[in-house]
């Protein structure tokens, strides 16, 4: 066979495997990588008008869900493939696994695809501090963390990093799990509880942390549990009969939402009517809505993870590896000298004999 001629630099596309995500974000530091995530997402929550938007596109089946997140600003598009199995884990495989690629509008070319397992949990964990940032009560230091599976370390260290969260209190059904993350955890200067109920973990806690993966309405967090002033992200509630919070706690609370026409679809507030008041992020971000606005108020952030936040987070690495050695160049595009001669490309790859 001949051998293939190399293709050139436009046709060669960035790609960041999951051993240099781990390596970049080493590099970067941990903390620093989800602040800057946070000013990112933020940043782009602050041109919310600038994207299209539509909800994401959901293939579900009876043990778990496949999505795929588009959105562009008009000069970037990007999108985001990922799942959501919750038995997964029973097997030796992760709940949620994803993969996300960035392109230039005006040529259509991609510009980077990257892992983007490791980076949703960055992403997400930078989402619930930039929302805790704005909502949680002034002054919060003890965060109830109940879920301990593979989201619930980077969400730990988001809330030291962004909120100056001190204490964590675990709680996870699956006392392993608690374990993993305590001792995870060990060497972050946070002060680490490991409990037995979700009651316990939530004693003297102002802001609650659920991220639980259950395909059904689950019972996670029960009126009586919840007190006044306390700031709830409710981050494992994110698919059509799949929620985490007694509805009784929704109709006392301010809910807050990334993409309202998504989240009456995959949030807490599925169990809601659906003309029930809920106030969008952005808005709180950019001061044309109220957050939080008194002590006694409990605000809840519905998260489910939105495209723009994934967006977001390409970009970020986009700007960040341009000079580093945490990408290799894929030769995923066709690039014929002549643009029109697909083919003849074809038959000079022909074996000779
Ligand atoms: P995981 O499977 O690694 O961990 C989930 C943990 O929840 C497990 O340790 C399990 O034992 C525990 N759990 C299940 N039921 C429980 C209960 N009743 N009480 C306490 N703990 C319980 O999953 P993960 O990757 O950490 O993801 C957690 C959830 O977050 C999933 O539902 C996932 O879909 C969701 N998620 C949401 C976003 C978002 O943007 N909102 C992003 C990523 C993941």
């Amino acid at each position: 066979m001949k051998p293939a001629l190399p293709p050139s630099d436009k046709a060669l596309v960035p790609f960041v495997s999951v051993e240099n995500m781990l390596r970049f974000i080493h590099h970067t530091g941990i903390e620093t990588m989800l602040r800057d995530l946070a000013d990112y997402i933020e940043a782009d929550f602050l041109r919310w008008e600038s994207f299209d938007k539509t909800p994401r596109v959901a293939s579900h089946s009876d043990v778990g869900v496949i999505e795929l997140m588009p959105t562009s600003d008009g000069e970037s598009y990007g999108f985001k493939y990922v799942n959501g199995h919750p038995g997964n884990t029973r097997t030796g495989l992760q709940t949620v696994t994803a993969f996300g690629l960035l392109a230039d509008v005006h040529s259509g070319y991609p510009v980077l695809l990257t892992e983007m397992t490791v980076l949703t949990a960055m992403r997400t964990a930078a989402m619930s501090a930039l929302a805790a940032r704005h909502l949680a009560p002034r002054g919060a230091r003890c965060m109830a963390m109940i879920g301990n599976g593979a989201q619930s370390e980077f969400q730990s260290i988001a809330m030291q990093a962004i909120c100056g969260i001190e204490e964590v209190r675990l709680y996870d059904t699956d006392p392993a799990a608690t374990a993993k993350a305590a001792r995870n955890l060990s060497h972050s200067g946070l002060h680490m509880t490991s409990c037995t109920s979700a009651e316990e973990a939530m004693e003297g806690a102002q802001i609650i942390t659920t991220c639980t993966a259950d395909k059904q309405y689950a019972t996670i967090l029960t009126d009586n549990m919840i007190g006044s002033g306390v700031h709830i992200n409710a981050i494992g509630g994110d698919c059509p009969g799949k929620t985490e919070l007694a509805p009784a706690i929704l109709q006392r609370s301010d809910i807050f939402v990334e993409y309202p026409e998504q989240t009456r679809i995959e949030g807490e507030i599925q169990q809601l009517a659906p003309d029930h008041p809920v106030t969008e992020l952005w808005q709180v971000f950019a001061g044309t809505a109220k957050g939080r606005t008194s002590e006694a108020q409990i605000t809840l952030f519905d998260s489910v993870g939105f495209a723009i936040e994934d967006f977001s987070a390409l970009r970020y690495m986009r700007d960040h590896i341009t000079g580093t050695p945490f990408f290799t160049l894929l030769d995923l595009l066709a690039d014929p000298d002549d643009p029109r001669d697909l083919y003849g490309m074809l038959l000079r790859a022909a074996p000779s004999d």
